[in-house]
């Protein structure tokens, strides 16, 4: 059996994720939005138990907290949602990065088609954005700032605290994609001064298909975000549709498992990333890593291994383990990965490089064998 070491594009449910889950779906089979019978009310304790849970993780607020369907959703609500704000208020300038997840740069670049105004800071070899740059671009006009908590290529972490505890000072909303590190940065996320943030239960071992918007309330008000679906008042009319009672348990019971365990899953993962280097530094290969690795989150490895086709190598390796050269959202093309791009990586460099990604429940011993095969297998290949 292949290794799974793509945690960044999916992680695997956690099996008591998956029974409570089996048990709700078996057991709470209301709406939870039915309010003449019990099973409505059952339901409903269920959702609004799981929103608890979500809203201890981050250190915010119940009534802070709106499942999606995922983060791509919560990134375009956050994102189109201030559409009427912003012509109201004559606020249409955007800045953002460009190693976002396309979820983000897309409806950026949407926004900017239809007369928004959009600044892309780009980040320098470090992987990492400037946080001086994104706040020299602020101006009078400025809706809105959105910058990755931790990019999913690189797992380099950006300076959010920073740039979110300036802007404080300046009448500007600021977004963060919290995709790649909720449930496994919990402490740096709870102290980042955001007023929305963005993540998909599936990445910290949730199920696929729920994810979540925190909207910050100051003084009393929410952001001013609107729905960008019509129907139902559910999630307060931000998201409306019938709430997925079992997904919305699962991400809650995700959540709680990882406040519970996320230093034991950090001190795991990392003890994994040092066998790893160590390893590499015995190979005789010519390697290096895209990012600069003190600002990499533990789970995380972008690997250059040069000389050595990415493509063939994943192809070569795929019974021992699996891994990804880019992100899976645009791994259909084969054109270089946009993020290496920005950092300024040669497209010949970009074309040896791979993402090794692991979780909490990651075996440390099946994968270093399955990383030394891959490693053999790089070796004949150059
Ligand atoms: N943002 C980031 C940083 C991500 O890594 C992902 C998933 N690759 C998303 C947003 C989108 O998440 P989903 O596909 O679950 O909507």
């Amino acid at each position: 059996m292949s290794v799974y070491l793509d945690y960044n594009a999916t992680a695997p449910i956690d099996e008591r994720v998956l029974d409570f889950m089996i048990d709700v779906y078996k057991n709470d089979i209301g709406n939870a939005d039915s309010r003449t019978h019990n099973f409505g009310e059952k339901a409903r304790n269920v959702v609004e138990t799981a929103r608890k849970q979500v809203a201890s993780l981050l250190q915010v607020n119940s009534d802070e907290v709106f499942f999606t369907s995922g983060a791509t959703e919560s990134n375009n609500i956050a994102i189109q949602g201030l559409r009427e704000y912003a012509e109201k208020n004559n606020k249409k300038h955007i800045i953002t990065t460009s190693i976002e997840h396309k979820a983000v740069l897309e409806t950026v670049k949407h926004l900017e088609k239809e007369g928004f105004e959009v600044d892309i800071v780009s980040p320098d070899i470090s992987g990492r954005i400037s946080a001086e740059e994104i706040l020299t671009k602020v101006k009078d006009n400025t809706l809105l700032v959105s910058v990755m908590h931790v990019n999913n290529e690189t797992g380099i972490i950006q300076p959010v605290e920073e740039i979110g505890e300036k802007l404080q000072e300046r009448n500007v909303l600021f977004h963060v994609d919290a995709t790649q590190s909720c449930g496994k940065l919990v402490e740096e996320v709870r102290k980042i001064k955001y007023n929305m943030l963005s993540f998909s239960a599936h990445k910290l071992m949730g199920p696929q298909g729920i994810g979540v918007l925190i909207l910050r309330k100051k003084a009393y008000k929410l952001p001013p975000v609107k729905n960008i679906l019509y129907g139902g008042q559910q999630e307060h009319g931000i998201r409306p549709g019938t709430i997925p009672v079992a997904l919305v348990a699962g991400c809650g019971k995700a959540c709680e498992i990882a406040q519970n365990e996320y230093k034991r899953n950090y001190e795991h993962t990392q003890a994994i990333k040092i066998e790893i280097l160590k390893l590499l530094k015995d190979s005789d290969l010519q390697y290096h890593f895209n990012g600069d690795q003190e600002f990499c989150v533990p789970s995380t490895l972008n690997l250059c291994i040069e000389g050595v086709s990415s493509e063939a190598l994943m192809i070569s390796t795929k019974q021992f383990c699996s891994v990804s050269n880019g992100s899976a959202c645009t791994s259909k093309s084969y054109a270089p990965s946009y993020v290496l791009m920005a950092m300024g990586i040669a497209e010949e460099e970009i074309e040896s490089s791979i993402r090794i990604s692991w979780g909490p429940d990651t075996d440390k011993e099946e994968t270093l064998c399955s990383f030394k095969e891959l490693l053999c297998i790089a070796k004949q290949m150059k």
